[in-house]
């Protein structure tokens, strides 16, 4: 073995790692039987995959299987701690960053508020790094990073081309991706829209399996639909885009006259955010309204996607995910009333279980992602290497 190894026979044993480390991710410890079963495998080739694995450090033993039909068997599992991936984000009212580990722990979750726009891509690029050194100290196995920003992102080069929220242009920002990729990968979902709300609307569309980029990867800005081109002004220059409408300004400017503490950027967002729930929760009429308001103009707005897409969730982030008992039923009542598919072509709206965190959870699964689609990226631990099959 191991003298003439075409090209093509590393690639495939790199796809069975990774086959073997997303059947542990999902089903917990098996036995390398339970894992040859599972993945189709025979078991002599499980046995030298997962020696591969233990020598990089991937997975461990985890005692003796309970008894069931055969024999008892050593158990394999991941080792969570073994990589992490870290996701910053950059966003109109502060600079965050998260950190999750291969079982999709959360080890590290911070924020600092940070008025982006006025500060200038350079500062706030500054107090990311400074973030995430924190975030990364004493990090051994960080399997890369990953930065979201909303607006206009080349993924390609790793620049933001144009954000008109952060009054951003030409900024080189690496691998840059989108909040969507954390809801496929908790949801699993293959046809999905994911709705992003702050002051800016952000989107991702997930068709058949695969994240919509565009021609130049300028897919998914949705909150610059012009939904009333004689409205008022939007961020980008333009007059009456979805996000003037249904964007966080909106639901401020409706919620509460400018004196209000909801209206003051000083406090920090979660905390306007709670205010505003507790108003909806004790009745307060001017906040149902507002609400109510924010819901139809983006059930209209959802009901273009829906007619475009015919996705099965449309999953609601950012603020709208801290409000859904009050924005769900309005956006489903104008789905119902604009979609052409009977039953909305079975489309069901969603508040996100990520909320606020969706873009830096979602950089954190995107840097995870090399990982689980090749384990070889992990080296092999020094002293382990005699394990390693050549
Ligand atoms: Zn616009």
């Amino acid at each position: 073995m191991g003298q003439s190894r075409p090209a093509d026979q590393a690639g495939l044993r790199r796809g069975n790692l990774a086959l073997l480390v997303r059947t542990l991710r999902e089903h917990g410890a098996l036995s390398r039987a339970q894992l040859a079963v599972r993945s189709g495998l025979s078991k002599a080739t499980v046995s030298s995959l997962v020696t591969d694995l233990e020598a990089r450090g991937l997975v461990h033993d985890a005692g003796v299987s309970a008894g069931g039909q055969g024999r008892p068997g050593q158990l394999v599992d991941l080792r969570p701690d073994s990589v992490c991936g870290v996701g910053l984000d950059v966003h109109v009212g502060h600079v965050g960053a998260l950190v999750t580990d291969l079982g999709g722990e959360v080890l590290y979750r911070q924020r600092a508020i940070a008025d982006v726009p006025v500060i200038g891509p350079e500062r706030a690029l500054d107090m990311l790094a400074e973030l995430a050194t924190e975030a990364m100290a004493g990090l051994k196995n960080a399997t890369g990073v990953t930065v979201s920003v909303p607006g206009l992102v080349d993924t390609a080069a790793g620049t933001v081309p144009f954000s008109p929220r952060l009054r951003w242009r030409d900024v080189a920002v690496a691998d840059g991706l989108l909040g969507a990729m954390a809801e496929t990968a908790t949801t699993d979902v293959a046809d999905l829209v994911y709705l992003t709300g702050d002051f800016g609307i952000g989107g991702g569309v997930i068709a058949g399996g695969r994240l919509i980029r565009g021609f130049g990867g300028f897919a998914g800005e949705i909150g610059h639909m012009a939904m009333d081109p004689l409205g008022p002004y939007c961020s980008c220059g333009r007059r009456g885009c979805w996000e003037t409408q249904v964007g966080l300004g909106a639901l401020l400017h409706a919620c509460a006259d400018p004196e209000d503490p909801i209206r003051d950027p000083a406090l920090d967002l979660d905390q306007r955010m709670r205010m505003i729930r507790s108003r909806a929760e004790q009745h307060d009429r001017r906040t149902l309204d507002a609400l109510h308001q924010i819901g139809t103009a983006l059930g209209l707005g959802v009901s273009y996607l829906v007619n475009l897409l015919n996705p099965a969730v449309v999953v609601l982030g950012g603020y709208f995910a801290a409000l859904p008992e009050w924005l769900v039923e309005p956006i489903r009542n104008q789905v119902v009333a604009h979609v052409l598919a009977p039953g909305a072509g079975g489309a069901r709206v969603v508040g996100s279980r990520l909320g606020f965190t969706a873009a830096t959870t979602g950089g954190a699964l995107a840097s995870l992602r090399r990982v689980l689609e090749d384990p070889t990226v992990v080296p092999v631990i020094q002293g382990n290497e005699e394990e390693a099959p050549a």
